[in-house]
């Protein structure tokens, strides 16, 4: 990079071309005795020569010479760039002949003119090597100078690209971390936070425009857990991703399509006119979800149950609207599934109610608020008592007696199922243990317990059950547990081992509603499952829908042929049992016989050793 001149630092090396040799020796005399190293040419031909063998620090030239003079030469030399800054001294031997202005115009840089006076000629060598070197290091340090900046703007050049690729990199990081913390990773919709934003600005807007209104959708996939289970996460994800993407189409640019977690999705329909125009839009996306979705592993049928809220300026922030959505979409649920509801304010009223129901719940074990009641379970074939199913219920302090069909599902929501199961099964135990003590009952008599599917995955379940019976020295095979399919079906592996399990203590299994489940059968074949409780709304229309008695005897023959028994629920009348025992059902439960009851009355029933 770096072009220094080679200008001469030692000796300076001197060329003179004079075709007169008293001339050139002359002054080669002299400078030679100021130090100078010092070349000679005759003529001009010999000079270039001389210069392009070796750089001269100056030359002192002859203007008259033969062939080629001074002038000629000199030109030569400038027009050369190796030799263009070889400072030149005309040598001229008569004045008027000297042409200064040519002499200068050619690139000389002084003349000396003959007769010569040795200082003078000393003087003037002296004084333009000093100027030529003193050219020469401004030259050097121009260059140099030159360099550095170059270098310097190099490296500006380089980091300005660095910094700006660094900058780049910075604003697609950036990019990325706000993509990432406004959008769900697996659908790539809008996620809660960005959903939430949006319906603030929606909010804002009803305050400036008072008769603008939108809907919130809150929606939320049917069974999703039974695709989860039964078919891995992986089709779980792929299905979300699919019913992402029917939604987005059916979105206009203005909706908002959010994820907001597990099976949850939410869309806020922008600028509506009625409420009309988003139950029109969530019938469509319930007809849309309707046909099948084909992923890569299985071909999935889903449904949804969607809750609808008309957003408007009484609304302050969007929890409570999602809070309204969320309420009405499980009505929807509770409706049936597979459909919408839209919200109402004896909704909100009804939500405070389950609340405060909940929070009573919560007290409700520790006040000792629960009972249970015992129904009897008859043997079809002698028409005696067999055993007794344990129904819970609560005498709650204001509301009076409040039924399972309320509470349960608030229980199994909130976790509470787990500490009322465990205690209706303890306190069964402990009734049946003393009806026996008592004579009151056979040995053989049985009593039944409901579990709940929340308690399938418990991991103690089976020291629970262990411990009841071994406290209360009941024998196992004097229990029976009554499970729903749903239990049995969303528990899966877990439900298979304990099911094991409990086979191993000899405690008797049921499956409850048998027959209004959502599941295959193969489950009768891998579960060691002893008796099959066939659901009382086959019962019900036993005479109005003869269908019903071909369903019943097959699953009275189902339950023969894999060597269980069969058990109908919700006997009202002699009719039915009549012909439940034709079908040779083995055992019948029934307000027929009797109604759910507290101990005291069982043992009163008990007394008057009732047949049927
Ligand atoms: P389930 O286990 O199927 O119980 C049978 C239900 O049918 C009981 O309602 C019973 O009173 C009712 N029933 C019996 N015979 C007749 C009849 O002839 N006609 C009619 N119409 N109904 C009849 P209940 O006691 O209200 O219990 C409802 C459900 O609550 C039970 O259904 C069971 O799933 C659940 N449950 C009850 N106690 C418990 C419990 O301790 N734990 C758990 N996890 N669930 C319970
Ligand atoms: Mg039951
Ligand atoms: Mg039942």
């Amino acid at each position: 990079m770096s072009k220094t001149s080679n200008f001469n630092m030692g000796k300076k090396d001197i060329l003179i071309v004079d075709d007169t040799p008293d001339n050139l020796r002359f002054l080669a005399t002299i400078l030679n005795q100021q130090g100078y190293s010092v070349r000679k040419a005759l003529d001009g031909q010999m000079a270039i020569t001389a210069c392009q063998n070796l750089l001269p620090d100056l030359i002192l030239l002859d203007i008259l010479m033969p062939e080629m003079d001074g002038y000629a030469v000199c030109e030569f030399l400038k027009a050369n760039e190796q030799t263009q800054k070889i400072p030149v001294i005309f040598l001229s031997a008569i004045d008027d002949i000297l042409d200064k202005v040519k002499a200068f115009e050619v690139g000389g840089v002084d003349y000396i003119t003959k007769p010569f006076h040795a200082e003078e000629v000393l003087i003037r060598v002296k004084n333009h090597i000093s100027l030529r070197a003193a050219e020469q290091k401004i030259l050097n340090l121009n260059i140099e100078l030159e360099n550095r900046v170059q270098e310097r703007t190099l490296q500006l050049e380089l980091t300005n690209q660095e910094l700006k690729r660094e900058l780049y990199e910075r604003q697609q990081l950036q990019g990325q971390l706000l993509y990432r913390a406004f959008h769900d990773p697996l659908t790539n919709l809008s996620n809660r936070t960005l959903f939430m934003e949006r319906l603030d600005d929606a909010i804002k807007l009803t305050q400036v425009e008072s008769d603008y209104q939108f809907a919130v959708l809150f929606l939320d996939c049917d069974r999703f857990k039974v695709i989860n289970d039964s078919l891995g996460h992986l089709v779980g994800d792929e299905l979300l991703i699919a019913i992402g993407k029917r939604l987005q189409i059916l979105m206009r640019d203005s909706d908002i399509l959010a994820r907001l977690g597990g099976d949850e999705f939410a869309i806020c329909l922008e600028k509506i006119t009625d409420i009309n125009y988003a139950k029109i839009f969530a019938d469509t996306i319930l007809k849309e979800l309707s046909a099948p979705f084909k992923l890569s592993r299985a071909e999935v049928f889903i449904s949804a149950s969607i809750g609808i809220v008309l957003g408007n300026r009484n609304y302050n922030n969007p929890q409570e609207l999602l809070r309204d959505a969320d309420t009405a979409m499980y009505r929807a649920k509770t409706q049936g599934k597979s459909r919408y509801c839209v919200f109402t304010d004896d909704m909100y009223q009804q939500a405070i109610k389950l609340l405060q129901l909940e929070n009573d719940l919560k007290r409700a074990i520790e006040r000792q608020e629960f009972i249970v009641y015992y129904q009897p379970i008859v043997s079809l074939s002698t028409g005696r008592i067999s055993g007794f199913e344990a129904l819970v219920r609560w005498q709650h302090p204001t509301q009076g007696m409040i039924s399972p069909v309320e509470f349960i599902p608030i229980a199994e929501e909130t976790g509470l199922i787990a500490a009322i199961d465990t205690w209706v099964l303890k306190t069964a135990c402990i009734q049946l243990r003393n009806w026996q003590k008592q004579k009151l009952v056979d040995e053989d008599v049985s009593i039944s317990v409901n579990l709940s599917v929340r308690l399938f995955s418990q991991p103690n379940l089976l020291e629970i059950i262990d411990q009841a019976w071994r406290e209360i020295q009941l024998n196992p095979q004097n229990l029976k547990l009554e499970i729903t399919e749903s239990a049995i079906m969303e528990n899966g592996e877990a439900a298979a081992v304990i099911l094991q399990q409990l086979r191993k203590c000899q405690i008797q299994l049921s499956i409850d509603d048998f027959g209004t489940g959502y599941s295959s059968l193969s489950y009768l074949q891998r579960f060691p499952v002893n008796i099959l409780k066939i659901d009382q709304c086959f019962i019900n229309t036993l005479e109005s829908n003869p269908r019903n008695t071909g369903l019943i005897a097959t699953i009275i023959n189902l339950a023969h042929t894999s060597d269980m028994k069969a058990i109908a629920e919700g006997i009202e009348t002699p009719e039915k049992l009549a012909q439940l025992r034709d079908l040779g059902c083995d055992f019948g439960q029934g307000y027929l016989f009797s109604k759910p009851l507290a101990a005291k009355s069982i043992v009163d029933l008990l007394a008057s050793s009732p047949h049927w």
